[in-house]
């Protein structure tokens, strides 16, 4: 299909910064790349009639890592560089907060608790016997230097898990939704063109412009190119570590009476729970099967979703009847290292990848990153 003489010269001449991916770190990227360069050309392409990856179907935790994760991380990384990841992700929820505000992105800091099934001793008090060693590798992160964690009794009437919870009382929640709309609402502001339906489907560089082919077959050059396509990033850089893993999540209809409020982490976060109002939203089960899950197809499997179930009704709603509301599933973009992958991958081309499940966390730094490439 030919775009007219007229779209081709209103929407894709002249384009100083071409953004590939509508999610969390493009548009952050392109807000960015706006207050440096007011006057610039900037267009956001996202293959999806809505942004199609993981920004608009997260959970909605904004949270920097449970004692178990960080346990975890611990194994592969240096403590300084475990400090170093929390204390991006604290700054990074808070550039969101202050980029769209609290109002907007219906934030609230109920906390949020890691549960300990009862069959993982082990690991519940490895990770009781070294909160204190988290608390102070942590507290040069926090300004009021007080403890993270802290031990509570479960009141919520879990059953199959251990008595004691771990509780951060840091940890928030936020409406995924209400986030992205606000961040496309600003872009649209800011003079951003955000294409939907525009996939990228390859790029070339020539005389010091990048030209770019959509889906449609049409070419078009930008003097600058920016990829946020994290799950979806080999298509454009095989040979990058980071590779798609998709999550499949479900929400229950209201239900009467829950008392369940904040955001919970079970299994060293391979599960996921939170309330939204009077629902419970509840995702995981990667680890079911990694391999089946390593893709960038969108889809159900019933092996995950009907272990989902049965823990929701054994584990986390035991006493209380519910209804399945609606399924979906997103793609993440993940790694043997949990930073991100943000750098020059060509001459004028740049990319911010590979955001794990943190990426309501850092993605509006990667994207304020990512963005400072243009002034190379
Ligand atoms: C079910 C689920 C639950 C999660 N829960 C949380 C949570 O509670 N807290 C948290 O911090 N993180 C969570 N995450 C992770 C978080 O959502 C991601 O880290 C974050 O959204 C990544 O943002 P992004 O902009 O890098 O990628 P994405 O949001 O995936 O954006 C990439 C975009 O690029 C587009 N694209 C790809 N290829 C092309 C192309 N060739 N041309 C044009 N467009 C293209 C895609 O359609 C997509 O919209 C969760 C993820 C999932 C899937």
């Amino acid at each position: 299909m030919n775009l007219s003489y007229w779209e081709h010269n209103t929407w894709l001449h002249n384009i100083d910064y071409a953004v590939i991916g509508s999610g969390i770190v493009g548009l952050s990227c392109a807000l960015s790349l706006r207050k440096e360069f007011p006057k610039s050309k900037i267009v956001v392409f996202e293959k999806g009639m809505l942004p199609s990856g993981a920004s608009t179907k997260n959970a909605g935790f904004a949270c920097f890592g449970s004692v178990s994760e960080i346990l975890e991380d611990l194994k592969s990384h240096s403590e300084a560089e475990v400090v170093e990841l929390v204390k991006k992700r604290v700054a990074g929820l808070e550039l969101l907060k202050k980029t769209l505000g609290e109002q907007q992105l219906h934030y609230f800091q109920h906390g949020g608790y890691e549960l300990f099934s009862q069959s993982d001793a082990h690991l519940y008090e490895n990770c009781i016997e070294n909160i204190s060693y988290i608390n102070n590798l942590l507290k040069p992160v926090f300004l009021d230097k007080k403890d993270v964690f802290s031990i509570k009794n479960d009141s919520f009437g879990f059953k199959n898990v251990q008595k004691q919870l771990i509780f951060n009382r840091f940890e928030g929640q936020l409406d995924t939704g209400q986030m992205m709309l606000g961040l496309i609402k600003k872009a649209s502001k800011e003079d951003i063109l955000v294409l939907n339906s525009a996939e990228i489907t390859s790029f070339r560089p020539e005389n010091e412009q990048i030209w770019l082919k959509m889906n449609n077959s049409e070419e078009f050059s930008a003097k600058k190119v920016f990829i946020a396509t994290n799950g979806f990033a080999k298509q454009f850089m095989k040979d990058e570590d980071v590779t798609p893993a998709r999550a499949q999540v479900l929400v229950t209809k209201p239900i009467k009476g829950l008392h369940l409020k904040g955001t919970f982490h079970l299994d060293k976060g391979y599960y996921y729970f939170r309330n939204i109002g009077d629902r419970v939203l509840f995702g995981g089960g990667r680890n079911l099967d990694f391999k089946t899950e390593e893709t960038t197809q969108l889809g159900l499997t019933e092996l995950v979703q009907n272990r989902l179930e049965a823990i929701l009704a054994t584990t986390i709603l035991p006493n209380q009847p519910f209804e399945i509301e609606t399924r979906w599933s997103g793609i993440m973009g993940v790694g043997r290292q949990k930073k991100p992958i943000v750098k020059k991958v060509a001459p004028n081309v740049y990319c911010g990848v590979r955001l794990g499940g943190m990426g309501v966390a850092i993605g509006s730094s990667v994207g304020q990153q990512l963005a400072k490439f243009a002034t190379e």
